[in-house]
């Protein structure tokens, strides 16, 4: 059987969908494979040209006969750009997208930018130019010349900006004094370096005990990784509480890399990459470092892989695309607040950055740290199962900052006291006391993930989907439906629990609560931050940079607010309603629910005076506030892995969520049942299948969505049945479009 491949000829973006198909000559067959170097005949003289690889397949494109063979296919190390692309290919089959789509994720910018050239103007000759000027400054037709002379004599080199703008003189001109020979031009290419700006001293910190234990594990686990990957400790747990010191883990884990002549990418979340954490890198290691952001131009982030690409910067630090910067010897790679939903793609390919950083790494010999005071239960999960290795950091790091105190305000008596303030009593007294001590306020309204659930709130009663375990949601019409299993019924008009009138849906926003806040402290300076008050470039900087310089006593906010920033001055954190994010809809909620809990807390106390938190919930003995109360992760792990374990929900089985979107209501519901039946036809052992359920309407655009669920303990099951699925819907034209996306969230309709 003839075995082809698709070769592209040059990696540039707008040359990514122009493949050429050779056929691979018989001895070279086991090499052929994605991402594989091979030399080319190309164009009509078959001059020999090289490629890359981009997939392999026993069907031709064309006539066979008008088939070229490839010349070559070369061994050794493979440059970077084949470990992208093999890495595309991954992305691929795991995730589900064309080659095309996972092309553009790794090789995004290699579109040529022109890069800013420093033109500088040198004196060569003094005397000549003494001389010169003399004569020029004799001749009133000679003005321009006389003063380029002039400035040049006083400064001997003036850059090119300072001659055309601030002494206007024009290129005859220029070219007419060059040509004496008493100066000469001189350029080099410079790179925009967009952070520059941001170092500030470095103090050389001593590691404590643990932090050093974390350190020289991870070191000797890296010396064994080139012998074995496979076999070696590759991917790390860094699990340490908020301020127990990971970055300086990670900065001495860096320096060692470096030393081997190897590099770096640092992964942090885009909300948290702020000056104040990217210049704690700059100050230690200062030009070595590059730095990517979506605020970036493409002209930006062009000069920033080209000094990943050729050596000039050995660490890359930025969000989930910074995983694929060009570095020809990756060592490490680092993901700072691995749980961090932020790290999956939202658009096709949906990828997930740890899964991905973890296949880099095997393709580059390279180790990967994920650093998390709340580890995701699927990280958790792998470390206790042995696939990752864990290292703890359990206190703060610099002396006398401790956990803060924690305590739960019950808002069901709140309620049966008559108190329909969102401040409840306890917090309301905590708030004084703090602004009257000159100290700061951080207000946090969790809204992360909600989506209309329906409580009781006399008793907290939510109502639950009785076969997924998960809170139903309120539709249209008053209509409660589990947003897995399509589950439907009626709103009830009385708690089932203890038979309240007052059941409803549950919702505040920032504004609201911004408003009751200025009633009830008129006298305090008052900061919002969510979507509607950081839509501009800068305003989430602005709006820190000034809380930080206490030009506001109380800072309301969403998720955004608890992202790692460091406030010395806060010493209470308000969690407004704690049970917003545990009834999204979906199996993670519990879990995001404490890592908002958790990390909301980290906020109080950041520096020398004690802190304190205060958390209102309708559901103080849910076991996912009880134990961010308690600060006590491996509690609400265990709880929460039982669950996990009892309703087939990842990490303990896999999910594979499949996605359809049309305008033909009725014709996309047959579809999917077709879909769903021949998912069923395949008599997959093992195999549950929920749904097809309606998943709401697109807001806007009249599109019908329908979902299935599919779990199964292997997840190389489901990327067959998603392989099989794929090519059967093909054939559905109905749809508009359709997705599939593994191990996450149901869609749910905001
Ligand atoms: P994390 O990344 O775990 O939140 P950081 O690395 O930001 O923690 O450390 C928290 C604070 O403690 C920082 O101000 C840092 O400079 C300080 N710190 C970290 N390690 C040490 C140490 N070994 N000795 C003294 N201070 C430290
Ligand atoms: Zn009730
Ligand atoms: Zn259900």
């Amino acid at each position: 059987m003839a075995v082809y491949v698709d070769v592209i000829v040059d990696i540039s973006a707008n040359s990514l969908d122009r493949t050429f198909q050779y056929r691979v000559p018989e001895h070279m067959i086991s090499d052929a494979a994605a991402g594989r170097q091979v030399k080319v005949p190309f164009g009509k003289g078959g001059r020999v040209i090289s490629g890359f690889i981009i997939s392999v397949s026993d069907k031709p494109a064309l006539d066979p006969a008008r088939i070229k063979d490839l010349a070559e296919i070369e061994k050794g190390a493979p440059a970077v750009e084949s470990q992208l692309i093999m890495l595309a290919d991954w992305i691929r089959r795991h995730y589900g997208s064309t080659m095309l789509q996972a092309l553009k994720t790794v090789l995004p910018v290699r579109r040529p930018v022109r890069a800013i050239r420093r033109v500088t103007y040198v004196l060569a000759d003094r005397e000549g130019a003494e001389a010169l000027y003399e004569k020029c400054s004799k001749n009133l037709r000679e003005k321009a010349r006389t003063r380029l002379l002039k400035a040049l004599l006083l400064e001997e080199q003036l850059p090119r900006e300072t001659v055309t703008g601030l002494l206007q003189i024009s290129p005859s001109t220029l070219k007419a004094v060059l040509k004496t020979g008493v100066m000469t031009e001189t350029s080099e290419q410079v790179y925009r370096n967009s952070a520059s700006a941001a170092l500030s001293g470095w103090h050389n910190v001593t590691l404590n005990a643990d932090q050093q234990a974390a350190a020289e594990d991870i070191r000797k686990d890296m010396a064994a990784l080139s012998e074995n990957w496979e076999e070696a400790k590759a991917v790390h747990l860094l699990y340490g509480i908020t301020g127990s010191g990971k970055t300086e883990v990670y900065m001495d884990l860096i320096a060692h890399v470096l030393s081997q002549g190897r590099q770096v990418i640092v992964l942090i979340p885009e909300i948290s990459l702020t000056l104040q954490t990217v210049s704690r890198f700059y100050a230690r290691f200062g030009s070595r470092i590059a730095i990517m952001n979506s605020r970036l131009s493409a002209g930006e982030r062009y000069d920033q892989y080209m000094r990943a690409k050729n050596g000039e910067a050995s660490i890359m630090i930025g969000p989930r695309s910074a995983l694929f910067t060009p570095f020809e010897n990756l060592g490490l790679i680092i993901i700072d607040e691995a749980h961090e939903g932020a790290y999956k793609s939202e658009t096709t390919p949906r990828f997930h950055a740890v899964d991905t950083a973890i296949a880099r790494a095997r393709l580059a010999g390279a180790a990967v740290v994920l650093g998390s005071a709340t580890p995701s239960v699927t990280s958790y999960y792998k470390a206790m199962s042995g696939q990752y290795s864990l290292n703890r950091l359990t206190v703060r790091a610099k002396s006398g900052s401790h956990l803060p105190e924690v305590s739960v305000v019950d808002m069901r008596e709140e309620f049966s006291l008559k108190n329909r303030s969102i401040l409840s009593r306890p917090l309301y007294e905590a708030m004084k006391e703090t602004l009257a001590r000159g100290e700061q306020i951080m207000l946090f309204l969790n809204r992360r993930g909600f989506a209309g659930f329906v409580s009781c709130r006399s008793c907290g009663h939510v109502i639950q989907c009785r076969h997924c375990d998960v809170a139903m949601k309120m539709h249209y019409g008053g209509r409660l439906k589990c947003h897995y299993c399509g589950y439907e019924e009626a709103l009830p008009d009385r708690c089932p629990e203890c038979g309240s009138p007052y059941i409803a849906g549950f919702g505040i926003g920032t504004q609201k609560v911004e408003q009751m806040v200025r009633q009830a402290f008129p006298e305090a300076g008052i900061l919002r931050m969510d979507k509607d008050t950081t839509s501009g470039k800068d305003d989430f900087e602005n709006i820190l940079k000034s809380f930080s310089e206490h030009k506001a006593d109380i800072l309301i906010g969403t998720q955004m607010i608890v992202k790692g920033h460091d406030f010395e001055n806060v010493t209470l954190v308000g969690i407004l309603a704690a049970d917003l994010s545990m009834f999204s809809g979906d199996y993670l909620s519990s879990e995001r629910t404490f890592q908002l809990l958790t990390q909301a807390a980290g906020r109080a106390g950041r520096g020398d005076r004690p802190g304190r938190v205060i958390i209102q919930t309708y559901q103080p003995d849910h076991y996912s506030i009880a134990a961010a109360a308690r600060q006590d992760y491996d509690g609400f792990y265990a709880q929460e892995i039982c669950f996990r374990q009892m309703m087939h929900y990842p990490p303990a089985s896999h999910m594979l969520m499949l996605l359809a979107e049309s305008v033909k209501d009725q014709a996309a519901d047959a579809a999917m049942q077709r879909i769903r039946a021949a998912a069923d036809d395949l008599h997959m052992e093992g195999l549950q299948v929920l749904g097809p359920s309606r998943a709401g309407l697109t807001r806007g655009k009249d599109l019908y969505r329908y979902v299935v669920y599919f779990k199964h303990d292997q997840e190389s099951e489901l990327i067959r049945l998603r392989e099989h699925l794929e090519a059967l819907i093909g054939s559905e034209d109905m749809f508009s479009h359709i997705f599939f996306n593994f191990d996450m969230n149901p869609y749910v309709l905001q």
